[in-house]
């Protein structure tokens, strides 16, 4: 039997299946110089990178706007709050190459705080944002108000939207708690944990600067002193080096200037 005839379909059987297969690259729309602007005023981490780095920010920004969506729940969303929520998303990642949250489809912003149940009126609101988890995975829900503070100049150590992704981070590994495997070698976990207990105890004696929120579990305490590192890196430094040296690692990001 000679297939020789046949040969020459070859390539062009490969070259088909290679179309087919090639995934459609997403266009991703860059950002306009009003939004570089918002961050310029708004975003003090954006303010402070070199040129280069902004570049390299609003490309993260762009490409997070790409695969989020970003919806309001009884709340008008604006290009300020779009930003916030991008930005709160691409600070704890910038240390990374190439990282994009996986589990992560949309962000609902709701006007203020709300309870665990997502209702934000009525009593028992007391929750600014939350990882969805179950019926609500793939969801993150944030406090507008909660958000907008958290960017504002007077908002000390504290970021509720930076705290969000980082239990996003913290969740990429398939657990939510405090030790983000996939970020660190694992011969660092072990004393990560013990540094967390150490600091946990410093907490509870009053003995801490650190937002007593900390002490709820481990989850919460790495959230907690990332929104620190971010907000107050120096302060950080200065008071908790070890706490910042392992913060810096985990996050590839050495932010303190002094
Ligand atoms: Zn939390």
């Amino acid at each position: 039997m000679n297939s020789l005839p046949f040969a020459y379909l070859i390539p062009i059987f490969i070259l088909a299946i290679y179309f087919i297969l090639k995934k459609k690259k997403p266009v991703i729309v860059p950002l306009t110089d009003t939004d570089k602007k918002i961050l310029n005023d708004y975003v003090g981490y954006y303010h402070n990178l070199n040129p280069t780095e902004k570049l390299r920010f609003e490309e993260k920004v762009a490409l997070f706007f790409e695969n989020t969506k970003i919806e309001g729940v009884g709340v008008e969303i604006t290009t300020l709050d779009e930003l916030l929520i991008a930005s709160s998303a691409v600070i704890p990642i910038f240390g990374f190459k190439d990282w994009q949250y996986k589990n992560l489809s949309t962000v609902l912003l709701y006007p203020d705080t709300f309870n665990k149940d997502f209702q934000f009126e009525g009593g028992d609101r007391n929750v600014m944002g939350m990882v969805g988890n179950g019926y609500m995975n793939g969801q993150m829900v944030l406090s507008q108000t909660a958000l907008r503070q958290g960017f504002s100049k007077n908002a000390g150590k504290e970021n509720t939207a930076i705290h969000e992704f980082v239990h996003l981070l913290d969740k990429s590994d398939g657990a939510t708690d405090g030790v983000p495997e996939n970020l660190m070698a694992h011969e660092y976990t072990l004393p990560w944990i013990k540094m967390m207990h150490e600091e946990i105890k410093k907490i509870e004696y009053n003995q801490s600067d650190i937002n007593p929120y900390a002490i709820t579990n481990e989850a919460e305490f790495f959230a907690v002193v990332s929104e620190y590192f971010f907000e107050k890196p120096e302060l950080l430094k200065d008071r908790h080096p070890g706490l910042y040296e392992q913060l810096s690692q985990i996050f590839s990001q050495n932010l303190a200037k002094t």
